[in-house]
């Protein structure tokens, strides 16, 4: 059995785990919505991070919450994808962390989350932390475990 000893599982900081965010898709606060929903369909991600031309975060945007904002009463309103932008339906109340939190607060949100956005002391963003690479890290550390 896997022994869950303080720094044992986890012995990691966030700058080690994260996907850093010049590897990250994201979109511009100002980007209408048919430049988001052609990331978010390149890309295949759900949901994306909201940026500022100063890397500062502002949201997260998905591919739900812009089909909702162009539904009509009785079609898809897909000429206003043009006409809108990002800061109108992204969500602005997100998971985000600050760079020198620790891993365990990233676990707690990822139990809800499927990523977590990271930032600095400037609200700069500098990535995403990913249940993936918690699962990552958790299955190197079994395995390490499982050999010795
Ligand atoms: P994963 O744990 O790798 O399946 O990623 C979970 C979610 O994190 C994806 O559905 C995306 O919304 C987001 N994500 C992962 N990698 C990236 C990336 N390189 N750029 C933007 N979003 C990402």
């Amino acid at each position: 059995m896997i022994s869950l000893q303080k720094g044992e599982l986890l012995g990691t900081t966030l700058p080690e785990l994260i996907i850093p965010a010049e590897r990250v898709a994201h979109v511009q606060v100002r980007n209408n919505l048919e430049h988001a929903l052609l990331v978010l369909t390149k890309t295949g991600y759900t949901a994306v991070p909201v940026l500022d031309p100063k890397y500062q975060l502002h949201g997260l945007i998905s591919t739900t919450q812009i089909m909702d904002s162009i539904l009509g009463l009785e079609r898809i309103e897909f000429e206003r994808l043009e006409e809108m932008v990002v800061e109108d339906v992204m969500n602005k109340i997100i998971p985000r962390l600050n760079v020198n939190d620790s891993v365990e607060n990233g676990l707690e949100l990822l139990v809800d989350h499927p990523f977590v956005c990271i930032e600095n002391d400037e609200h700069v963003f500098e990535g995403i932390l990913t249940r993936r690479s918690i699962l990552e890290r958790l299955n190197t550390q079994i395995q390490k475990q499982n050999k010795s």
